[in-house]
């Protein structure tokens, strides 16, 4: 269908069958980089938020599909089925028609037939190829987007996991207790100042480590419906019993495949809500929030305003905020402040994030009163994996705390605990401040990944190299075998690949610049395959 009407646009303008081939394809070339630009782009932007597969057109079926495809991933596929779709629809559309303009400069015959269907082919490629790049330049690097993309975002936040032990778990550690309590802005609430993230945590050992952190002192707990695909909230609903009202909890408005996008009726946020209590085994939350918000219409849809006041007249939530790490981050804050609708915001912030941030979070609390959570504190969390950084691991994460802590205008950080060290190592920063020897050691932990960290999802120069390299594999082959202590995996997966690095001394690095990340790519493959390969 989408390539059928792609079809009939590039006939129209490019007048009818009877158009020269060069002529068609440079026309299916530039409309199909407009439809990547306009169409494909902004989907792709969408997709990344973690939308409910209500939101996209067909949702429910392209989900289907997805998960048909994957079964393994977790969330919502829609978005990124769409995508797909519309790169094939591009494609096909480009090869119909480049094809038919080719034919139809000869007479018919098997060489025509032949030549129109490797033109069309060639089209197909260059237009899929053509409206991909604009579609990620929109996306990831927010061309036309007042620079909004999401590549920052992806590159230092969600590239890494919020997931590792540090590899020492000293006695003093042992038995840490929350020492400080803080005000979450006009809530008026006193929350722990480490308060506990629950997105990795689910059955017998979640529920566990949820009653060891309220044993020690932690009030705020932080869960949502797809956190674990609910596995959080039930493990929560199971270990907070009898416990429930010295707690604050939040959750988020969504279900567990995703955010709910905005015009969602009034009665399905209120359900989704309800369904939270349910799986929580409560009567209210204390607070709910637009998760993950990177969208104004999202963040002030008024049926979810109007839900969460009926909610509230009925006492089934308390409060109302928002969650944040997007690339609209500073607008959509600065618009709940604006609309003095919110109680409470969560961001992620950590050592040397974007320097607006404090500015944001100031006005929250002056012109608001508003509650400020810190997310994603961590800075990736390669802290555990870094040679020559090992020894350091626990002390990083309470540095990295404390550095977050000293802003006395954040009310309270939510860290995801997941195993029962995290209980003790994450509670030793608590009510503490950070010394001379913090601030050194995250200056040392900013210097040791300045460069060389590869973060997962990224590939963006996979298509600048002329051997296809698998170039991402390699660096976590290296990450293997330097920062994780697994040599003998990391040789043996590096000797496993079909092709290796051992071509990039003489190349003529297509590849140079094209990190986001600023790796020097060309002379650290080069290093890694001297590392790497068995003899
Ligand atoms: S230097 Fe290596 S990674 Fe870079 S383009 Fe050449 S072969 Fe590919
Ligand atoms: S080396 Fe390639 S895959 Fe890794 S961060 Fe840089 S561009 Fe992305």
């Amino acid at each position: 269908m989408c390539a059928v009407t792609f079809m009939s646009i590039l006939a129209a303008i490019g007048g009818g069958p009877a158009v020269r081939p060069i002529r068609a394809f440079l026309l299916s070339l530039a409309i199909a980089a407009a439809a990547g630009f306009w169409l494909a782009g902004p989907v792709l932007y969408r997709s990344f938020i973690g939308l409910d597969p209500s939101a996209f057109p067909a949702g429910t079926l392209l989900d289907g599909i997805g998960r048909a495809l994957l079964p393994s991933l977790g969330f919502s596929m829609a978005g990124v089925v769409l995508v797909i779709a519309m790169l094939l629809a591009i494609a096909a559309a480009s090869f119909a028609f480049v094809r038919r303009a080719s034919r139809s400069q000869v007479d018919p015959s098997r060489r025509s037939f032949l030549t129109g269907a490797a033109s069309g082919a060639g089209a197909a490629v260059a237009a899929s190829a053509a409206g991909g790049a604009l579609m990620m330049a929109r996306a990831f690097y927010g061309v036309g987007n007042e620079g909004r993309g999401w590549r920052p975002q992806a590159t230092e936040i969600f590239g890494a996991k919020v997931e590792n032990t540090s590899p020492t778990w000293p006695d003093a550690w042992k038995g840490s207790r929350v020492r400080a309590y803080r005000r979450l802005g006009r809530t008026g609430v006193e929350v722990s100042d480490i308060s506990l993230g629950t997105g990795a945590l689910q059955g017998a050992k979640g529920e566990s480590i949820v009653r060891e952190a309220i044993e020690r002192g932690v009030t705020y707990i932080d869960t949502a419906p797809d956190y674990s695909g609910a596995g959080s909230e039930n493990a929560i609903g199971r270990a907070i019993q009898g416990q429930r009202d010295r707690l604050f909890i939040a959750t988020k408005f969504c279900t567990p495949q995703g955010h709910l996008p905005p015009g969602t009726p009034v009665a399905r946020y209120k359900q989704v809500l309800e369904d939270s209590l349910k799986r929580l085994g409560t009567d209210h939350v204390d607070l709910a929030h637009v998760h993950s918000c990177d969208e104004i219409d999202r963040l002030m849809d008024p049926n979810m305003h109007e839900a969460f006041d009926q909610l509230k007249a009925e006492g089934k939530v308390r409060f109302l905020g928002f969650s944040s790490h997007t690339p609209n981050l500073v607008q959509v804050a600065s618009r709940a402040i604006e609309s003095n609708r919110f109680d409470v915001m969560m961001l992620a912030y950590h050592h040397g994030i974007w320097p607006s941030l404090g500015d944001v979070i100031a006005r929250a609390r002056r012109e608001r009163d508003m509650g400020v959570v810190a997310m994603k504190t961590l800075k990736g969390a390669r802290h555990n994996g870094l040679a020559g950084f090992r020894e350091s691991a626990g002390a990083y994460s309470q540095a990295a705390f404390r550095w977050v802590l000293s802003n006395p205008e954040v009310s309270c950080l939510v860290v995801s605990f997941y195993e029962p060290q995290h209980v003790d190592e994450y509670l030793f920063a608590s009510g503490s401040e950070p010394s001379a020897r913090d601030h050194a050691l995250l200056r040392r932990y900013d210097e040791v990944i300045a460069g060389s960290y590869c973060p997962p999802h990224c590939g963006a120069c996979l298509d600048h190299c002329p051997e296809q390299l698998a170039i991402h594999d390699v660096f976590r082959f290296r990450m293997y075998f330097e920062d994780y202590g697994w040599e003998k995996r990391g040789m043996a997966q590096y000797g496993a690949l079909g092709k290796n690095a051992s071509v990039c001394a003489g190349c003529a690095a297509p590849c140079l610049g094209q990190c986001p990340a600023g790796i020097a790519i060309q002379d650290r493959m080069i290093e890694s395959h001297e590392l790497l390969r068995l003899a």
